[in-house]
């Protein structure tokens, strides 16, 4: 039997990507500046549908950057964002010089949970300090809870910058993931539900605030024929051949959501009858999950001590990679040192959480080799 690497989310190529790369090298566009581009941009915009600007960058990591220069973050502030989350949610607040305020997850999304956001607000406050913006995460596609969120952050007038890294095709009563915060971001890493190699985007309400982006993202450069600059710029725009990959990538984006979500149900069905792992799906017809990648808890005390290590490691000899639930970031060590909030569902969810392999590529020999390592585990045939 073919014992090739099943991967938790490979790349995805849909057919028209080369095209769009083959164009750019026809016209000489090698650049981050060009067609493809401005078209990728179009695109997205087009295909989030409510009223937004949106910036091509070379990484969601850079949007982030760029989204808390915009919102004003800068030295000593605070910024509360989710502690269940990527590192690089996080690691743009230390590069303005701010301090990141963690908060801890609800059950039913495992996204911000907004009453320990709430208190850790209040706190702060008292403390001394009104936050400066807050970081929401749509965590393997799933929408947080945009409401509740949305309410606590308009009582204290925090804005929200909506990571939506992993959430491109999600949607919460029928508006897309990433035109909730007052910034948001995209990521096309290799791994994302579409990919452009590497590359991200930030989606503004305004195309002036669109400019702005783009401005910080290629050096800061003041109108003039010279080099002239008054603030503080980056590297960071899209090249042309990467927005390329992109607009290729667009054509698929909703057949990709639509392949996730039947890997889910796969999952579904398969843990069914299995006591002791829960499959985690939407928690009602408002939301609508682009299923990212799958993910289960495993309970060890109602599965006779089966517990998602074993999961792992089972998959792990079977060359299927499988991965716990994102560390959360008040754990780690480069992060300890800063403030949390919360009552350790995070922690909960990270010990007995498992991400499956979920991408929109996997064939049915490969559906058939995991259905074979879950129910050798769980079964024991
Ligand atoms: C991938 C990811 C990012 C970072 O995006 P890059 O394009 O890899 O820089 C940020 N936040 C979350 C939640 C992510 O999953």
């Amino acid at each position: 039997m073919n014992n090739s690497k099943i991967w938790l989310s490979s790349p995805h190529m849909g057919g028209n990507e080369q095209k769009f790369i083959n164009e750019a090298f026809d016209t000489n566009w090698v650049a981050p500046i060009g067609p493809n581009v401005n078209g990728f941009e179009t695109d997205l915009e087009n295909y989030l549908k409510y009223p937004v600007a949106i910036g091509a960058l070379s990484s969601g990591t850079a949007s982030i950057h760029l989204g808390l220069l915009i919102l004003g973050v800068t030295n000593n502030d605070e910024v509360l964002v989710q502690t269940k989350t990527h590192s690089a949610s996080v690691n743009p607040i230390i590069y303005v010089g701010a301090t990141p305020i963690f908060i801890d997850s609800e059950l039913e999304t495992w996204n911000l949970c907004p009453i320990a956001l709430e208190k850790a607000i209040i706190d702060r406050i008292e403390k001394g300090k009104k936050p400066k913006a807050i970081i929401a995460v749509h965590l393997y596609g799933m929408p947080y809870q945009i409401e509740a969120v949305r309410a606590v952050a308009d009582k204290y007038g925090i804005p929200i910058l909506e990571d939506s890294a992993e959430a491109l095709g999600s949607s919460y009563k029928g508006q897309k993931c990433g035109t909730f915060g007052d910034i948001a971001i995209l990521s096309f890493n290799g791994n994302k539900i579409i990919t452009t190699s590497g590359g991200g985007a930030i989606v503004t309400k305004t195309k002036a605030l669109k400019q702005k982006a783009i401005f910080y993202s290629t050096q800061a450069r003041d109108l003039a024929p010279h080099y002239q600059h008054s603030e503080i710029g980056y590297n960071y725009r899209m090249s042309n051949i990467c927005a390329g990959i992109g607009r290729g990538q667009m054509e698929v984006l909703d057949k990709h959501v639509a392949l996730r979500r039947v890997m889910n149900n796969f999952y579904v069905n398969l843990f069914k009858d299995i006591i002791g792992v829960t499959v985690l799906t939407t928690p009602n017809a408002d939301y609508f999950s682009n299923y990212w990648l799958t993910t289960i808890l495993i309970d060890p005390m109602t599965t006779n001590g089966i517990s998602r290590e074993t999961l792992r490691l089972a998959f792990e000899t079977e060359n299927i990679e499988s991965r716990p639930l994102w560390k959360p970031m008040h754990l780690q060590p480069v992060f300890e040192k800063y403030p949390y909030y919360g009552n350790k569902v995070a922690e909960t969810l990270f010990e007995n959480g498992l991400c499956l392999p979920s991408g929109s590529n996997l064939t049915e020999e490969e559906r058939e080799r995991i259905s074979a390592v879950i129910k050798k585990v769980f079964v024991g045939s």
